[in-house]
């Protein structure tokens, strides 16, 4: 292929899949909205990260940026539960260390891929947001931050414009992709935690803190300079709710009432509610990922899931693997983004519906007894049966198997976990003999 591959935005997805396509020896360009975050700052300069795990680690991996990424990465070993001014106590994700999520800066993450993409030879234009696609004579035009337009013609056209996707919307113009966006009903804001005066974590470092309450909650995720992204759910509408807390007064009373035990450590809490943007949640579902060969939607754009899980980066960094692995078996795109789309569709929508399940174990059912019992039964026979039971976080933070297949295993698992602990109390009276046997007839090794 000579001519170039288009690449709308260049955030997480775009940037890391224009660097494996370049280093694929592939011509590629891309255009992004936003200033170079390398020249202007990253969002503001807010302190925002991810949970970053195995999934996309991969991906990271096979673009050569693993050291750079993991250098700027604190570990969390597990959920660190905050329940009213009990102390706080530690959910292990994994076995031990070896089976752990990283926090990373989203800004520190992107400008890495960019220097990474640059590096691999392709070529990025900022502030060039897309405008419109004219489909039969193959260009497209952009507009500037100031205005200017440009128009450019294309091969094919790649989407990782993110969850406001405008190559979507233009696709979906030109011929309906089956869109179906479901509103969580709940929204979030970024808050923070200060590091100590003199650096240091106020709260223990290597966790993701979570103050779950019931309809909504409050998690918090360590920066490498001491501090924490705190970020509240909450619903939209409703006692408690986003509408209610419209000044500085009901902000510190709904924080002093359901929050006490955070209240100390937010330290500009006030300013935070009101200079922090409230951002929407929902999932998008597509039955149509692609037009012929001539565009595709990766990440977001494709698939925009609820945060719950810690996955949709993890996603969008495998959508990029896998689009990378087709697009160097054949020059013949419309097959190319054919067999992307049927290979990755069932997954997105297993760790969508993955995702939005997590939110209820999150917010309410982690400070459970039956859970916490179910947790510990599931930690023991995961040990005795490694290569058969694998709890279903495990399968989809620290393994790649396919999350529609960790969603299938993961719910024959929850039957069995429901079934042994419907009239028990303690893990020393499960009966594990109907477990062994069970998991030997329904679960394959994997
Ligand atoms: C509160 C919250 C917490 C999250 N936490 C996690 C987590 O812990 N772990 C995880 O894996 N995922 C997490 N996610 C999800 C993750 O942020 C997204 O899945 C990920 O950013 C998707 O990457 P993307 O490249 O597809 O989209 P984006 O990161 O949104 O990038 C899209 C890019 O396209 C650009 N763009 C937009 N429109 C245009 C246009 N018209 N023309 C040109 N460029 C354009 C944008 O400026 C941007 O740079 C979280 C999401 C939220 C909302």
């Amino acid at each position: 292929m000579t001519q170039p591959i288009t690449i709308a935005g260049a955030g997480l997805a775009g940037a890391l899949l224009a660097t494996l396509l370049a280093r694929r020896g592939l011509a590629v360009e891309v255009f992004e909205r936003r200033p170079d975050p390398r020249r202007t700052g990253y969002e503001g300069g807010r302190s925002i990260n991810l949970a970053l795990a195995e999934r996309g680690l991969h991906g990271l991996r096979l673009a050569g940026l693993e050291p750079v990424v993991m250098a700027q990465a604190v570990m969390m070993r597990g959920r660190m539960i905050h329940e009213g001014m009990d102390p706080p106590f530690l959910q292990r994700y994994g076995r031990d260390d070896s089976e752990v999520i990283w926090s990373v800066s989203r800004g520190g993450l992107n400008i890495s891929l960019l220097d990474a993409a640059e590096a691999a030879g392709a070529r990025i234009r900022f502030d060039e947001r897309l405008d419109q696609v004219d489909w039969a004579g193959r260009r497209y035009r952009t507009i500037s931050g100031t205005g200017q337009t440009s128009e450019h013609g294309f091969r094919a056209l790649i989407g990782a414009d993110g969850a406001g996707s405008a190559l979507r919307a233009a696709m979906n113009a030109a011929r309906p992709l089956g869109e179906h966006f479901e509103p969580l009903g709940h929204g979030y804001k970024e808050l923070s935690i200060p590091a100590k005066a003199g650096g240091g974590f106020r709260i223990e470092r290597n966790a993701l803190h979570i103050w779950p309450r019931g309809g909504y909650m409050l998690i918090a995720l360590p920066n490498v300079d001491g501090s924490f992204t705190v970020t509240l759910f909450l619903p939209n509408e409703g006692d408690p709710g986003f509408d209610q807390l419209t000044d500085a007064a009901a902000v510190r009373d709904f924080f002093a009432r359901d929050f006490p035990d955070a209240v100390p450590l937010l330290a500009d809490l006030e300013a935070d509610f009101a200079d922090n943007p409230t951002g929407m949640l929902g999932t998008l579902r597509l039955e149509h990922w692609h037009r012929g060969g001539e565009a595709v939607l990766i990440g977001d754009a494709a698939h925009a899931l609820v945060p719950f899980h810690g996955q949709g980066m993890n996603c969008a960094f495998e959508d990029c693997v896998e689009l990378d692995a087709l697009l160097g078996q054949s020059d013949d795109l419309a097959w190319v983004f054919g067999e992307f789309e049927a290979r990755r569709k069932p997954n997105a929508q297993a760790i969508a519906d993955m995702a939005l399940e997590n939110y209820i174990e999150m917010r309410d059912a982690v400070a459970d007894d039956r859970y916490q019992l179910m947790k510990k039964v599931e930690r023991l026979l995961a040990d005795r049966h490694p290569t058969r039971f694998v709890p279903r976080y495990a399968m989809v933070s620290f393994r790649r198997i396919p999350y529609a297949q960790a969603q299938a295993r993961g719910l024959v698992q929850s039957r069995l976990l429901h079934d042994l602990t419907e009239v028990v109390t303690g893990v020393d009276r499960i009966d594990l003999a109907l477990a062994d046997q069970r998991i030997r007839s329904e679960l394959s090794e994997i």
